[in-house]
């Protein structure tokens, strides 16, 4: 029996080949350090031309631009502050002037703050969301703008498992944001799925970059309460182990998946937690 047309469209060819990204145009904020770079890596290490962007590091940003190079691809550094939204479509646009389109748009840019609920001052808060939530929808706004006149597009963004599970740390604001990366996520994966737009994110559990430094600098213990004992691995996650998922999400390998979070935690949320906050 012939399948009906509405249940073709996907891609054809072996998998491997549909997980290249080859020829494809990619664009990361927060790309300089920790988590953006080991996505770079990974995107550039499966073929796409990669913009890495941030706020202040452009030198560990053209550092790291050299860097893909060796992968046969081509890359540049920008600064682009997410929480700037003429900035950010400034960088997109001449992503667009060097490679003639936007496939795939990462906003990976992200804050930390950790201070308890009660003692969190509106500044901080403003902050942290201007970052976390409306930097992302920039981001994810930025590329809309090119992705929709394309008719194609495929955007990644860096959640957090914070979005499914209180982490263990004072970090209500911090929560709060990537439990509304996930919505907007979603929102945006039904709204833009019309102009042939996938969108998902990554939710990562503890992982180790600068990010984590000063906790674990500060209270290596407690931290080590909260961040390892609870994860069935016995350890944090390292950068370069969300790579593969990225590459998932950005190559064709993934069509028929939008509007997901997907969760590399090392098995962290498995279990309840034996950390009590006191
Ligand atoms: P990181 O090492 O501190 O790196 C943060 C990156 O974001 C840097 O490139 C920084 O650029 C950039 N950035 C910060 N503020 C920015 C702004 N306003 N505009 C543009 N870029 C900005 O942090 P990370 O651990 O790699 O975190 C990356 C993402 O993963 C964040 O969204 C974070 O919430 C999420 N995440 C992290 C963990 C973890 O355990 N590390 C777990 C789950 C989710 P500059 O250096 O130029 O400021």
């Amino acid at each position: 029996m012939a399948a009906p047309a509405w249940a073709g469209g996907g891609p054809e060819g072996a998998v491997l080949d549909r997980m290249s990204l080859k020829g494809k145009s990619a664009f990361v904020t927060g790309g300089s350090r920790g988590i953006g770079k080991a996505l770079a890596i990974g995107l550039a290490q499966a073929g796409a031309n990669v913009t890495i962007a941030s706020r202040t590091t452009l030198q560990e940003g053209q550092a790291l631009a050299t860097e893909l190079k060796q992968y046969g691809v081509d890359a540049f550094a920008i600064l682009a502050d997410v929480t700037n939204r003429s900035a950010l479509d400034a960088a997109v646009s001449e992503t667009v002037n060097r490679w003639g389109k936007l496939d795939i748009m990462v906003p990976n840019a992200g804050i930390g703050i950790d201070v308890n609920a009660e003692d969190m001052t509106e500044e901080q808060w403003d902050r942290l969301m201007d970052v976390n939530l409306k930097g992302v929808f920039f981001a994810c706004q930025a590329a809309a703008k090119v992705m929709i006149p394309q008719n194609k597009g495929n955007i990644i963004i860096t959640s957090s498992l914070s979005a499914h599970v209180v982490n263990g740390d004072p970090q209500a604001c911090y929560n709060t944001s990537k439990a509304g990366v996930n919505m907007l996520m979603k929102c945006l994966a039904y709204e833009w799925a019309r102009f042939n737009i996938r969108v998902n994110a990554i939710s990562p559990g503890f992982i180790y970059s600068e990010m984590l430094d000063p906790y674990l600098a500060a209270f290596p213990e407690k931290a080590h309460g909260y961040m390892v004992a609870p994860s069935v691995q016995n350890r944090v996650g390292t950068p370069d182990e969300l790579a593969g998922a990225a590459v998932y999400l950005a190559s064709d390998a993934s069509s028929y998946t939008t509007g997901q979070a997907i969760v590399v935690d090392g098995g962290y949320s498995l279990t309840p937690g034996n950390y009590r906050l006191r």
